[in-house]
C-alpha cells in the first residue's frame, strides 16, 4: 500500500532527525519549526464567459531571522496551504544553508493554468498580487517563479505592486523580465545549479560530468535547462519526462532538439517521434538503468513504492521535496547517493539574491560574473555539507539540514525572544 505523504510532515521530520544528530537545543526547534504567519486569500476573477469563478490563494512566510522572507509562486490544481507550508520551510532552509542572506517563503494558487486563457491568468494574477500587497516588498518578502509560472507572471506582480506604490518597484519579485530589471542568468539558474551539483558530487567520487548517463524527470524550467547544460557538458540524456509520459534512448537523447521542439510546437514529449527513441511512462523514467536520476517536478517522486526499484547510483534533488523519508532510509540503506534538495536546486534563488541585488544597487552584472559567483557560492556550501556529513557520520540531507538548523537556530539565540 502507498504510504500516506504530507510534504509538512516529511519536512518536520527531517529537521526532527537533524537536530538529534546535530545535538541542538529542542525549544529552540519548536519556534523554528513553525512559520511566522500564513495567510490564505480568495480571488474572484471575471472569466472569459461572463461568470465568475474564487480561486484560493496562499502565502507562507516561514522565517526571517535571518534576512526578508524569500520564495517563489506556483500555480497547481493541487496546491495548498500545507504544501506551502513545507516550502515556505524547505525556503528558509535553503537559504541558510548556501548562506545568503534570506529567510523563507512560499506562495500558491489552487489552479491549473492550463485552462485559462492568457487574459484570465493575467487577472488571477494580478488579483493575488493585490491580495499579498500588503505582505510583501523588497525588504519585507520577495516572490519569483517556481512550478508553472514564470517571468511573464513576475512581470504581472512587478507592475501590480508598482501600480499601488505609485513608483516602479523592481526589487520586490526576482525571476522578472531583463526588461524590468531581471538578471542575465535567472531563467537558467536552478537547472544550472542542479548540473553544477552533479559535477560537484560526480568530482567527490573521482568522475566526470562526460562520464555518466542521466534521466530527468520534469522538463519544466529545472528539468529542462539541467537537461541541456547537462547534455552541452557532456553528459549522456537517455531518459526525460514531463506530464505527457516519458521517452529513453540508451545512446542518447538530443536535449537542445527536444527542448526546441518542445518550446517551438507547444506539444509534449509523447508527441515527440525519432529513431530511436521508445516512448515510456513517468514511472519508468525514475526507474530506468542510469548513473544519475535528476527527480525535477513536484513533492514525493520518490517514495516506499519505487525507492527498492531504482537503478541509479546519484539522485540530484532538482524538485523540493521529491523524496519520501521512507524512501531516504531505504536509498542510503542500498548505497544510493543523494544530493538534497535544499542545496541541488539551490541555483534559483542564489541568482534571485544577485538580481536582488543588482535592484536595490542599481546596477548589472554580466552573465558571466552571474554564472562564476553562483558557481563560487555553491561549491562553498557543498565543502560544508561534505565536512559536516563526515563528522557527523551522517548523509548529505542530515548534513545540509544540521548546518541550515544551526544557522537559523544560532541568528534566533542571538536575537533573543520577544518581547
Ligand atoms: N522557486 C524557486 C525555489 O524553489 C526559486 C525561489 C526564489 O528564487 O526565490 O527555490
Amino acid at each position: 500500500m502507498s504510504e500516506f505523504y504530507d510534504p509538512y510532515s516529511n519536512v518536520v521530520d527531517v529537521m526532527t532527525e537533524a537536530m538529534k544528530i546535530g545535538g541542538m537545543n529542542q525549544y529552540m526547534f519548536d519556534i523554528i519549526k513553525n512559520p511566522q504567519r500564513e495567510t490564505k486569500v480568495y480571488l474572484p476573477v471575471e472569466m472569459d464567459d461572463g461568470t465568475v469563478q474564487v480561486f484560493e490563494g496562499y502565502r507562507v512566510q516561514h522565517s526571517n531571522i535571518r534576512g526578508p522572507f524569500k520564495g517563489g509562486i506556483r500555480f497547481h490544481q493541487d496546491c495548498n496551504l500545507n504544501e506551502v507550508k513545507a516550502l515556505a520551510t524547505w525556503m528558509s532552509l535553503k537559504c541558510a544553508v548556501v548562506n545568503i542572506p534570506y529567510g523563507g517563503a512560499k506562495g500558491g494558487v489552487r489552479v491549473d493554468p492550463n485552462t485559462l486563457s492568457q487574459r484570465e491568468l493575467r487577472k488571477l494574477t494580478r488579483r493575488y498580487a493585490f491580495a499579498i500587497e500588503p505582505l510583501i516588498g523588497a525588504d519585507m518578502d520577495i516572490p519569483a517563479p517556481d512550478v508553472n509560472t514564470n517571468s511573464q507572471t513576475m512581470a504581472w506582480i512587478l507592475d501590480t505592486y508598482s501600480m499601488l506604490k505609485g513608483k516602479p518597484c523592481p526589487g520586490v519579485v526576482t525571476g522578472k523580465p531583463l526588461e524590468l530589471g531581471g538578471s542575465k542568468g535567472r531563467n537558467s539558474a536552478t537547472g544550472r545549479g542542479v548540473a553544477i551539483s552533479t559535477k560537484l558530487i560526480l568530482e567527490r567520487d573521482g568522475k566526470k560530468l562526460e562520464d555518466v548517463s542521466v534521466a530527468i524527470s520534469g522538463m519544466g524550467n529545472v528539468g529542462g535547462n539541467a537537461a541541456r547544460i547537462l547534455f552541452h557538458r557532456g553528459s549522456k540524456i537517455v531518459a526525460l519526462s514531463d506530464v505527457s509520459g516519458g521517452i529513453y534512448c540508451e545512446n542518447g537523447l538530443d536535449a537542445d532538439e527536444i527542448s526546441e521542439f518542445l518550446e517551438q510546437t507547444g506539444k509534449q514529449l509523447n508527441d515527440y517521434q525519432k529513431e530511436g527513441v521508445r516512448h515510456i511512462t513517468h514511472e519508468e523514467v525514475l526507474t530506468c538503468k542510469c548513473d544519475v536520476l535528476i527527480p525535477a517536478a513536484l513533492e514525493n517522486q520518490i517514495n516506499a513504492d519505487n525507492a527498492e526499484q531504482l537503478q541509479c547510483s546519484y539522485i540530484i534533488e532538482g524538485a523540493n521535496g521529491p523524496t519520501s523519508v521512507a524512501a531516504d532510509a531505504l536509498l542510503e540503506e542500498r548505497g544510493i547517493v543523494l544530493v538534497p534538495d535544499i542545496f541541488a536546486n539551490s541555483g534559483g534563488v542564489i541568482v534571485s539574491y544577485f538580481e536582488w541585488v543588482q535592484n536595490i544597487q542599481i546596477l548589472t552584472w554580466n552573465r558571466e560574473q552571474v554564472n562564476k559567483t553562483l558557481e563560487k557560492i555553491m561549491s562553498a556550501a557543498f565543502i560544508e555539507i561534505l565536512e559536516e556529513s563526515q563528522q557527523s557520520r551522517c548523509s548529505l540531507r542530515m548534513a545540509a539540514y544540521i548546518i541550515a538548523l544551526k544557522r537559523l537556530i544560532y541568528a534566533e539565540e542571538i536575537k533573543g525572544i520577544f518581547p
